[in-house]
C-alpha cells in the first residue's frame, strides 16, 4: 500500500495514470478536479460558487479543497490513495501533511511528471477532440486560451511544491514525455519500492 501525490501541469498525464493505479493496484483517486466537476454538474450550492473560477482555469479557494479531501480521506483505500490535483498550493500540501498524521498515514512519493510546455498544448487540444469524438463532455477549460491560464496558476502557485517535497525527500522525478506505458511502468517501479 502507498499513498503517492502526482504533480505537474495540466495536460501532463496526471489523471491518465492515476486510472491505471485504481485499475491495476486497487489504489483510489482523489482528483479535486473531479470532485469540482461533479459538484458543478450536480448543481450544488459549492459547484455554483467554482464554476466561474474554473471556467477562467485560476484555482479555487483552498479552504474549499481541502474540505473536499478531508471527507474522502474517511474512507479507507487498501491499495493507498493518489493525490491527482491535489495539493496545488504550499497551504494545501500543509493541511495533507496534518491530514495524513492525524490518520495515521504517511506519504510515500510526490511523483513529478515532468513534461516539456511546449507540448501541452498539443496535448489538451487533442484531450478535447478525442472526448468530443467519443461522445463525451468536452471540459470547457480544455482550451489554449484558459489553458495558459492554468499553466501560469500551475507556475505560481502549484510549481513550488517541487521544492517543497524535494526538501522532505518525497520527490521523485519521472519523464512524462515517455510514452503511457512507459511512465505507468517508472510509477509502479517508485510504488514497488514503498
Ligand atoms: P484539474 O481537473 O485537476 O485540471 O482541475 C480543473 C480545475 O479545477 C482547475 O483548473 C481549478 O480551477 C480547479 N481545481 C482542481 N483542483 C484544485 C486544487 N487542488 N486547488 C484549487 N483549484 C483546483
Amino acid at each position: 500500500m502507498a499513498n503517492i501525490i502526482l504533480l505537474g501541469p495540466p495536460g501532463a498525464g496526471k489523471g491518465t495514470q492515476a486510472k491505471r493505479l485504481v485499475d491495476e493496484r486497487a489504489m483510489v483517486q482523489l482528483s479535486t478536479g473531479d470532485m469540482l466537476r461533479e459538484a458543478k454538474t450536480s448543481g450544488t450550492e459549492m459547484g455554483k460558487r467554482v464554476a466561474e473560477v474554473m471556467a477562467r482555469g485560476d484555482l479555487v479557494t483552498d479552504e474549499i479543497v481541502i474540505g473536499l479531501i478531508a471527507e474522502k480521506l474517511t474512507q479507507g483505500a487498501a491499495g493507498g490513495f493518489i493525490f491527482d490535483g491535489f495539493p496545488r498550493t504550499l497551504k494545501q500540501a500543509d493541511a495533507l501533511a496534518g491530514l495524513l498524521t492525524s490518520k495515521g498515514l504517511t506519504m510515500d512519493a510526490a511523483i513529478e511528471l515532468v513534461v516539456d510546455d511546449a507540448a501541452l498544448v498539443g496535448r489538451i487540444v487533442k484531450r478535447a477532440e478525442d472526448a468530443k469524438a467519443a461522445g463525451q463532455d468536452v471540459r470547457h477549460d480544455d482550451t489554449p486560451a484558459v489553458f495558459e491560464v492554468r499553466l501560469r496558476a500551475y507556475y505560481k502557485q502549484t510549481a513550488p511544491l517541487i521544492g517543497y517535497y524535494w526538501a522532505k525527500q518525497s520527490l521523485v522525478q519521472i519523464d512524462g514525455m515517455a510514452d503511457k506505458d512507459a511512465v505507468a511502468a517508472a510509477i509502479f517501479k517508485v510504488i514497488g519500492k514503498s
